[in-house]
């Protein structure tokens, strides 16, 4: 505490997630392109994580530059009370068509895209006038950093000093699982025992990260565990809240998770990769069920929510952009699982490698470690530290690797990510 910071350090930045006592000094990027992020100092590196997992496209994409720019010099911002435009009403129909809920709320990020799912649910129960309280989720969940979403999420160091605000929420195990899982069935089985007996209380929601829960540590479940729990949801009468702000647009190898995983939700929560991971904004989308409990004469009915920047024409543009994209070649993301598998299955071989696993763009593995296992392994800077030494940039998660890069990647980009991966781990054994 109160360590004097290193004078090459900027003076007026506070970065996130980040403890600058210890942390490397941040590199200045001064431009991308593609995979690539070019630095004042050094060669360039393959961003093989998508700038915290938002990129899509690549860095520095002509269309989405122009889209972006096209749409600043005609609108840049509106009031969207008493103001539509033409960038969300587009948007809003191509993403009810993609996702099956018709009706789109706007705002600025994942965390706040989470929070209005949860204030929607929960009002719904209060509408139909018979509220309901409980609300579930699931082990090792992330849902972003505001108090709602962190309520939701996994409480753990991050969430501690906070505990005391935060509502209570069910627990329910999350089975993840991997190659060659042996208990993949019996975990599920005792998952879905828990959540049944869970769900005798009267449930507002319940929430969860379709197939791939990310900050948790890139654990990954079954579709038929989904469907599962989505029957289960259904019986109980509890509205289900798909978090796709990491899975939706391509990255677990379908448009949507839940749509890979076979499973209908009632609230998405979209973020991230919307507009391409170029501009910020977030979106929650909701089935016309529950709008319609929302409209009425008793202005208590109303949702009253809404931030300043909703629906910004910029973000609206992009998304759309970003959209024009993915239809334009869904093989960029239905077949990206293919180029990761021989990679991994190769990895796999190595010693300190167990608990492979693959969904869509994202590949991710566990390294044996001694000690304790979690977010501050010491084994992730070490790996990170090495990688970027052969020009890859990873974040691991503790001693959780994984790749999750831009869908512009090349082979040699991809093949190079994994030799860094080979060579950090070796030089761990040393
Ligand atoms: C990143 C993330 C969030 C939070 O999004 P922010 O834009 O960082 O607030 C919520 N849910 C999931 C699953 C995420 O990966």
């Amino acid at each position: 505490m109160g360590t004097t910071t290193d004078p090459s350090r900027h003076p007026n930045l506070w970065p996130p997630f980040t403890q600058i006592a210890s942390a490397p000094i941040p590199q200045r990027v001064t431009s991308g392109e593609g995979a690539l992020l070019h630095r004042e100092q050094g060669q360039p590196l393959i961003d093989a994580i998508s700038s915290w997992w938002v990129t899509l496209h690549g860095h520095g994409h002509p269309v989405m530059a122009q889209a972006i720019a096209d749409q600043a010099a005609r609108l840049e911002q509106v009031i969207f009370a008493d103001f539509t435009h033409e960038p969300a009403e587009r948007l809003g129909e191509r993403l009810s068509a993609l996702t099956g809920l018709q009706r789109l709320f706007f705002s600025d990020n994942g965390s706040t895209a989470v929070e209005v799912a949860l204030k929607i649910a929960c009002q719904w129960w209060v509408n139909r006038g018979e509220p309901r309280h409980q609300i579930v989720a699931f082990d090792g969940a992330y849902h972003g950093d505001t108090f709602g979403a962190m309520a939701v999420g996994e409480r753990n160091l991050f969430s501690e000093p906070f505990e005391d605000k935060l509502f209570p929420v069910a627990r329910v195990p999350w089975p993840a699982t991997w190659w060659q899982d042996t208990d993949v069935s019996e975990k599920e089985q005792a998952a879905l025992a828990v959540l049944a007996e869970t769900l005798e209380t009267p449930t507002a929601a319940v929430i969860l990260e379709p197939l791939l829960q990310g900050a948790g540590g890139m654990t990954m479940v079954r579709a038929e565990f989904l469907q599962a729990v989505e029957a289960q949801i259904r019986k109980a009468g509890a509205l289900l809240i798909a978090d796709e702000v990491l899975t939706g647009f391509g990255r677990c190898g379908d448009w949507f998770a839940s749509r890979r995983a076979g499973i209908q939700p009632d609230l998405m929560a979209l973020s991230k990769g919307l507009t391409g991971g170029c501009l910020p904004m977030g979106v929650t989308m909701a089935s016309e069920r529950i709008f319609s409990a929302f409209i009425g004469d008793d202005p208590t009915l109303t949702l009253w929510h809404g931030h300043s920047f909703t629906a910004n024409p910029l973000g609206c543009a992009a998304a759309n952009a970003s959209l024009d994209l993915l239809e334009a070649q869904p093989d960029a993301f239905l077949n990206f699982e293919q180029r990761h598998r021989p990679h991994l299955e190769q990895l796999q071989r190595h010693q300190r490698v167990i608990n492979c696993r693959l969904t869509g763009t994202v590949a991710a593995f566990d390294v044996a470690v001694a000690g304790d296992s979690g977010y501050l392994n010491p084994t992730g800077p070490t790996i990170k530290r090495i990688a970027m030494e052969h020009g890859v940039f990873l974040r691991p998660l503790g001693q959780v690797v994984y790749l999750l890069p831009p869908l512009c990647i090349t082979d040699e980009q991809l093949e190079r990510c994994y030799d860094a991966i080979g060579n950090a781990l070796d030089s761990l054994e040393n």
